[in-house]
């Protein structure tokens, strides 16, 4: 049997990138998938359910956990991949609204997702969180203040709702990508089609394997921590191709 028959997974940001690539490997495994974005879906989707939702807003989230669970059961897995990265911005330029919206998707917003899925774990006695952090969890990037302070943040997180329901069955972790082929990476470089190569090029040198990660990569360690690491809580999963090692 599939490991992950019958259970319900949650993934926000499914509709793009890493989010859809962690969803399409969840259901691959037999879970019953439900995903929030606040972009539209595309109509192939093959979700169990697409909702519309802002992860920055409690009452959206809410009712969206309630209408899941009516519909697939309680949640149990919830991968957090909503996130934002504008920029570059440096530090003391950077726009209040830019920092609030970048903390807010990323930290604040994860926070909420995690806070409105607890209870129905801890009814359903456990489950599995991973959130979503970066290499730039653990590193510096010049213009990137807010981004950086938000996916540290994560790490926080993760290790404080792991402490606070280690023995109710929830594990929480993070795992944390290098560069992946996403839109949020394509939309970050320059117009110019030689200027963005070149830009690509750096980033690619960046990652001692010589390129940038697949969604599809970032899923399986997803999927890994949901379905099979029974005894990892608290923790982070680098899946970078080298470029925290150097
Ligand atoms: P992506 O392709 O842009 O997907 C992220 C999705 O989240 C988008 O559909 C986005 O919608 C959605 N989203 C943004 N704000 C939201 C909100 N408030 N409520 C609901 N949905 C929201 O990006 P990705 O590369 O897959 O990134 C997924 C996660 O991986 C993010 O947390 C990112 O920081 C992290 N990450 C990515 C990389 C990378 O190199 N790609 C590296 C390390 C970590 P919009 O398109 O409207 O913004």
């Amino acid at each position: 049997m599939s490991k992950l028959q019958r259970k319900t997974a949650l993934v926000t940001g499914a509709a793009s990138g890493i989010g859809r690539a962690t969803a399409q490997a969840l259901q691959a495994e037999g879970a019953r998938v439900a995903g929030i974005d606040r972009d539209a879906f595309a109509p192939d989707h093959g979700l169990d359910i697409a909702l519309k939702v802002d992860v920055t807003d409690p009452e959206q989230l809410r009712a969206a956990v309630a209408e899941i669970s009516d519909n697939l059961g309680p949640i149990v897995v919830l991968a957090n991949c909503a996130g934002v990265s504008p920029g570059p911005f440096a530090g003391h330029e950077m726009p209040d609204d830019v920092w609030a919206l970048t903390v807010g998707v990323n930290l604040t917003g994860s926070f909420n997702v995690c806070r409105a899925v607890i209870p129905g774990m801890l009814a359903a006695g456990g489950g599995s969180i991973i959130n979503i952090g970066s290499v730039m969890s653990k590193v510096g990037n010049p213009g990137y203040v807010a981004y950086v302070a938000s996916k540290a943040g994560v790490l926080g997180l993760t290790r404080s709702l792991a402490l606070d329901y280690a023995q109710m069955g929830i594990r929480v972790n993070t795992v944390c990508p290098g560069f992946i082929e996403t839109p949020m990476v394509a939309r970050s470089l320059p117009d110019d089609p030689f200027e963005a190569q070149a830009v690509l090029t750096s980033i690619r040198d960046m990652h001692p394997v010589g390129r940038l990660g697949r969604p599809e990569e970032i899923a399986a360690a997803v999927l890994w921590l949901a379905a099979d690491a029974s005894f990892v809580t608290g923790s982070e999963i680098t899946v970078d191709g080298g470029f925290t090692a150097r």
